[in-house]
């Protein structure tokens, strides 16, 4: 067996009505002031929680899919106006990615655009992050990822800093999640879960964490998808996405999260929908021995099979599959080199060069 480290900071309090826990994890943690970050949904509950929470401060409630920059200043200026010593980010992986950086750069007095292209130093003492995620999908709770965006520019900034003090996974936050996020965001879990699997840096624990996330993603997505309101559905699809998270939050991902980037970049599909578009070819190139004994393991005959559930799940969503479906004007050749040129196709088991990039994307033609 190789040599692997696993560290997970992160205290997680899952379980139905959890949130109502937020005070108790704010005692723990000794915190005073805090901000929330969190979209448009979830807003008018933000400022509600404000009236009988004193220690909520301020909103930001204006988070965006493939979330902006300016979100994340906005939000540390709030949180500096305030002296805060928190950020919660409640919502999507749009709001607890914004509440990571937010709660870093509130802390420096260097220009966000500069952290933000990795010209200058995050700070590392970060104010504490409260992950709460409202979506079965990114795992963000649990990782030192934020994934921002600055125009078309995306990136996943990597930094242990950005680790939240404290999760709280409330599956009764996700039952208003409409059917085709809930099918993005499953197979964004799911992909997290593969490609921590296959990951060249995969390791036992954290592939034990994989093969349990597709075993609740296969028993659960489309139950959820088809019945948001179904709370044993979308407990078991909370489950599977904090899971999931633990699977890829020491390997990083690969080749269908590198795809992903350049997707959204330039034909702004959602994240886990940029997944989910490769997702399933991404499982026929990367099929071998390892990943037939995951798919036995979830009773599943096999790569195929794998690969066909995920196809299925697309059309179930109506979400798009082929590169005709991104618009009259999809230009090949970038795709193939910004995904290849990712450093997480890096972390592929099979090598892709802008050359095989291409080829693979001929195949969605
Ligand atoms: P999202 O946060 O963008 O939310 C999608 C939509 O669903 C939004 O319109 C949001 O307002 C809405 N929504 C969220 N919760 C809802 C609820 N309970 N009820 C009704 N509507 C709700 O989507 P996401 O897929 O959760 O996050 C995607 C982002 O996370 C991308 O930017 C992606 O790159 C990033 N990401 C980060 C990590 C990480 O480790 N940090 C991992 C994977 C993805």
């Amino acid at each position: 067996m190789n040599e692997f480290v696993y560290a997970q900071p992160v205290k997680i309090w899952f379980g139905e009505g959890k949130f109502e826990a937020l005070g108790a994890v704010l005692d723990e943690l000794g915190l005073q002031r805090c901000v929330i970050a969190c979209g448009r949904h979830f807003a008018p509950a933000a400022r509600a929680l404000m009236e009988t929470e004193p220690r909520l401060a301020a909103v930001y409630g204006e988070v965006e899919q493939n979330p902006q920059l300016s979100g994340a200043i906005e939000t540390a200026k709030l949180a500096r106006a305030f002296d805060a010593d928190a950020v919660i980010g409640v919502g999507g992986g749009s709001s607890l990615d914004t509440a990571k950086f937010a709660a870093a750069i509130a802390r420096g007095d260097g220009d966000p655009l500069a952290y933000y292209r990795g010209e200058l130093p995050l700070p590392s003492d970060p104010l504490a992050v409260i992950a709460v995620p409202t979506t079965a999908g990114t795992g963000s709770e649990v990782t030192q990822v934020a994934v921002i965006s600055h125009g078309d520019e995306k990136r996943s900034i990597n930094q242990p800093a950005f680790m939240p003090k404290a999760a709280i996974v409330d599956p009764l936050l996700m039952l208003s999640v409409p059917p085709r996020t809930t099918m993005n965001t499953g197979l964004d879990a799911m992909a997290h879960a593969l490609e921590g699997y296959w990951n060249i840096n995969h390791q036992p624990i954290c592939d034990i964490m994989a093969v349990e996330a597709v075993r609740l993603i296969l028993g659960n997505l489309e139950t959820a998808f088809r019945d948001g309101e179904n709370r044993e559905a979308r407990a078991n699809m909370a489950l599977a996405s904090t899971i999931a998270g633990l699977a890829f939050s020491q390997p990083r991902t690969a080749g269908c999260h590198a795809a992903s980037y350049p997707l959204s970049e330039h034909y702004h599909l959602p994240h886990g929908e940029a997944c989910a578009f490769t997702l399933d070819h991404f499982v026929r190139l990367n099929a071998d021995a390892r990943l037939e004994e995951l798919c036995r393991r979830v009773g599943l005959s096999g790569t195929a099979e794998l690969a066909d559930r995920i196809a299925a799940y697309k059309q179930m969503a109506g979400l798009r599959t082929r590169l005709a479906d991104l618009g009259d004007h999809v230009d090949i050749d970038v795709l193939a080199r910004e995904s290849a040129a990712h450093v997480l196709m890096s972390f592929n088991p099979v090598p892709m060069d802008a050359a095989a990039m291409r080829a693979f994307f001929e195949q969605l033609r």
